[in-house]
């Protein structure tokens, strides 16, 4: 009789002790136990039926969104970023959950469709993009998504709407231990120039307001309703306040920056920091936007 692993390996890549730091635009964090790669969805349900029950299970997109526990993850990584398929019809396009969103973004503007301009500037992929409802610029996926395919934890394939996800601000309720495989946004018809435009204007202002040349993982914090994350960091005096390798950004206060050997021990000093001073101050919690594996938010 085979054992788990050998079973996987016939439908993807599987590796031990996989160090996460280097799948994490962050760059820090110790090792999962696991990590697997499917080659296809039909790969990934059929793996699904081997993993033992009690495994814990993490999807992985770009890691763009991501705090890994300097200990590491004692589980098994899902990587989907070989889940590149793509096809489109007049107005819906559905693309594979590894696929980068800026590439998608880029599609439609060729295509003269509207409604994704922002994904080209989010540095993840689909998958990552549905399960956090990524936005920007006044757009977000919720905006725009019409079904998902998923690969249940039970190994089944099964295709929901949209609206069965409860999409707002930053999050997504996906079926507990699912995998997003595929999704399909409606868009709508746009003037091509425009549309290139926008994402230009986009990126424009990425790159005047956040530092894009440092390690980061986007946002910290989600904005509290009706005030800005940055803007409270900042008013209690800790923009730019560094612990060890990593510093709250001295560009955007939401933002910490690892200037390069960094461990998330400092990163989550900061971030504790940052609650604790703005609670004091403004009696507001501070919510983590970013998804901290082994971490409580
Ligand atoms: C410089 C920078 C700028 C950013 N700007 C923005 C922004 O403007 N707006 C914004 O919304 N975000 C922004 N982000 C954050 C991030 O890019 C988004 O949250 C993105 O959607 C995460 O996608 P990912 O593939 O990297 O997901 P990951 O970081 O790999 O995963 C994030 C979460 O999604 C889950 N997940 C990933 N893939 C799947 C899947 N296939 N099925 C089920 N669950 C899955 C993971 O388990 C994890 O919980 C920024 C990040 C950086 C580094």
């Amino acid at each position: 009789m085979i054992n788990w692993h050998e079973a996987l390996s016939q439908w993807g890549e599987i590796q031990h002790n996989a160090p996460l730091a280097k799948r994490t635009t962050m760059g820090v964090g110790g090792a999962a136990r696991c990590l697997f790669a499917p080659y296809d969805i039909a790969g990934l349900a059929q793996a699904m039926l081997h993993i033992p029950a009690d495994m814990p299970l993490l999807p992985l997109g770009r890691g763009s969104n991501l705090l890994v526990a300097d200990e590491g993850f004692e589980g098994l990584v899902l990587d989907v970023g070989r889940l590149q398929t793509y096809d489109h019809d007049v107005m819906t396009m559905r693309a594979g959950a590894g696929m980068r969103m800026s590439k998608l973004a880029q599609k439609a503007a060729q295509a003269g469709l509207t409604g994704i301009e922002f994904m080209a500037t989010v540095p993840g992929d689909i998958g990552g993009g549905v399960a956090m409802n990524a936005g920007a610029f006044g757009q977000q996926v919720s905006d725009c998504l019409q079904q998902v395919q998923l690969v249940l934890r039970t190994g089944q394939i099964q295709t929901l709407d949209a609206q069965s996800l409860q999409m707002c601000y930053r999050s997504s309720v996906l079926p507990a231990g699912s995998i997003v495989v595929k999704a399909d946004f409606n868009l709508q018809a746009g003037e091509r120039e425009a549309i290139y435009e926008r994402m230009r204007m986009m990126r424009q202002k990425r790159r005047d307001t956040q530092p894009l040349e440092q390690p980061n993982c986007g946002s910290v914090f989600k904005n509290p309703t009706g005030n800005y994350a940055a803007r409270l960091i900042e008013h209690v005096g800790l923009k730019g306040h560094r612990i060890g390798q990593a510093q709250i950004s001295s560009r955007h206060a939401n933002f910490i920056v690892n200037h390069g050997q960094a461990c998330t021990k400092d990163v989550l000093a900061l971030i504790r920091l940052a609650q604790q001073r703005v609670a004091a101050v403004y009696a507001i919690d501070l919510e983590t936007e970013v998804c901290m594996l082994g971490m409580q938010s």
